[in-house]
């Protein structure tokens, strides 16, 4: 099935990572709260498990309404998720956190949409430690969507981590645009 690509321009201004820190010699680690659930082989954290930590951490984020963050995780305002919870409550988890003293929720999704098609994906070996792939890019074909109600993610992986790519479908964009002027950073562009 067809549908939009969540997306939002980078904003570099003024963003931060949300598992990572620069390190001592300037290299990226992961957070000081992440130390006890990091990966010794691969560096990886369990990103999802270890969100709660997160609920004291000042982050320095952008004060759009809607953006991803350095490592592209989904993060939005009281206001979006007021909408996303009347909307597609069923589907999204919220989980707050704190920037500039602004409370602000990561999004993490309820439904993951599975790929078929191996071609859709490139997958790299898995890490011998925790067992996760080092790498789930796009591969050489365009993924074949199953249907799915308003909202679903691709669960992607890089070097990095987790992170999602968000998909919506038509008519869900299409009722989020008529009340677009309310979620600033938000755009779409067509699968
Ligand atoms: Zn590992």
């Amino acid at each position: 099935m067809s549908g939009y690509w969540l997306l939002s321009s980078p904003d570099t201004a003024k963003n931060d990572y949300v598992f990572r820190e620069d390190g001592s010699s300037g290299e990226l680690v992961s957070r000081q709260e992440f130390r006890q659930s990091t990966c010794r082989k691969c560096g990886k954290i369990d990103e999802i498990a270890s969100l709660s930590l997160l609920e004291d951490h000042q982050f320095q984020f952008p004060s759009r309404d809607l953006f991803f963050s350095i490592d592209w995780q989904l993060i939005i305002g009281e206001s979006v998720k007021e909408i996303f919870e009347l909307s597609a409550g069923a589907e999204l988890e919220f989980v707050p956190i704190a920037a500039n003293a602004i409370k602000r929720y990561i999004v993490v999704p309820k439904v993951l949409i599975p790929v078929e098609d191996p071609s859709a994906y490139t997958i790299t070996s898995r890490c011998g430690a925790c067992g996760r792939f080092y790498e789930a890019i796009w591969g050489s074909s365009i993924p074949n969507v199953p249907a799915f109600d308003n909202i679903a993610a691709f669960k992607m992986e890089n070097r990095i981590g987790l992170h999602f790519a968000w998909i919506l479908t038509d008519a869900y964009a299409k009722w989020l645009k008529k009340v677009k002027p309310r979620i600033r950073g938000l755009e779409f562009v067509r699968f």
